[in-house]
């Protein structure tokens, strides 16, 4: 039986999150001295990791996004991996990463059995690189994705879109497609730690696609039957795609199919919601049947929408390396 929510919402997307840690210091997901360390002991083990996806697959999750904090930093994780692409029944096995580490792991993540990375860049001019990452170095991310690309990896590219910050690089990014097989979409900055200002920092979908089109014109991409919840465009005679993710502007709640689950064992129904309920005693207790019945009534209880584009929104700040994104 397929996890089905109370709005007929089918739930066969997991985020799992291995680690609240990072390299990086992104200014839109923590504050400038990282987050609060966490104990070793209140981050899932492996094992326990592990025991959560041989548990939900079977509940009718079909793909699994390793994120984190930045999943390439935590050691294990190729073996890890490649245990998680072993299960039966798991379609889709893909992971998020800022790329930092990407060139000397490329090849392992594919042997793993990883089909799809989704990378983070949010500029190509190496100094604005470094102050949106509070340090990162650009040239280390593009060598990952070269070879990630000689590994046979599709490549995507996130972009979190930030007035002030990055939207005169809009076009720079669009530039890339015409020569580059690369998937690029624009995200929404969303207010996750509520700063006073962030109405002012988003730049909707649409403002972005039309200062694409601009310069270029834009050709809709017919949407396939896994596509998420990203609109995409094709510039005529371009190898890549770019396209608008709007979480804010225009949420796409209705056709969300998604759980998360923090790597301190935290599974959230929505990324809003400030519900969270702790999986660690029942992984810890090896309580598998008891581990199902709270993940049922956890998609049961999924809200219909969440509220980040209306003043009202209530939500307590969080940092997205925390939650995984
Ligand atoms: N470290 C990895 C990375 O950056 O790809 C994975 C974790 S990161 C939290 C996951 C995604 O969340 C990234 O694409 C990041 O850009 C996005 N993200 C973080 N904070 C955000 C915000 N406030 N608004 C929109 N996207 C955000
Ligand atoms: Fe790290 Fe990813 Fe957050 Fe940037 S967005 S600070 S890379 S977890």
């Amino acid at each position: 039986m397929p996890l089905v929510d109370t709005f007929g919402r089918k739930i066969n997307y997991l985020r799992l999150s291995v680690t609240d840690r990072c390299n990086y210091r992104c200014l839109y997901c923590m504050p400038e001295d990282g987050v609060i360390k966490v104990c070793h002991h209140d981050i899932l083990s492996y094992e326990e990791l592990l025991l959560l996806a041989r548990t939900v697959v079977p509940l009718g999750i079909e793909k699994i996004r390793v994120t984190g904090g930045e999943p390439l930093v935590r050691s294990g994780i190729i073996p890890f991996l490649k245990d998680l692409s072993q299960i039966p029944e798991l379609k889709q096995l893909v992971l998020t990463t800022n790329a930092s580490l990407l060139e000397g792991m490329a090849a392992e993540l594919k042997n793993a059995g990883v089909q799809r990375l989704n990378i983070s860049l949010d500029s190509l001019c190496p100094e604005n690189f470094s102050d949106i990452t509070r340090g990162g170095d650009l040239s280390k991310v593009l060598s990952g994705i070269r070879r990630a690309e000689e590994v046979g990896f599709p490549i995507k590219i996130n972009v979190v879109a930030m007035r002030g910050f990055n939207d005169h690089e809009f076009l720079d990014f669009a530039d890339l497609t015409t020569n580059k097989p690369y998937a690029i979409r624009f995200i929404e900055y969303m207010p996750t730690q509520r700063d006073t200002a962030w109405e002012s920092r988003v730049i909707s979908g649409e403002e972005i696609l039309a200062r694409i089109a601009d310069k270029y014109c834009l050709q809709p991409v017919v949407r396939g039957e896994m596509a998420g919840p990203s609109r995409d465009y094709k510039i005529p005679g371009a190898l890549g795609t770019v396209g608008v993710i709007t979480p804010v502007s225009g949420h796409f709640c209705q056709d969300c199919n998604r759980i998360r689950v923090t790597s301190q064992g935290m599974v959230k129904n929505c990324l809003f919601s400030d519900t969270e309920v702790d999986l660690k005693p029942y992984l810890r207790a090896g309580n598998v049947p008891a581990l199902q019945e709270i993940l049922k009534k956890i998609v049961t209880e999924k809200p219909g929408n969440h509220l980040i584009s209306n003043k009202e929104t209530s939500h307590q700040p969080f940092s997205m390396s925390k939650v995984g994104g």
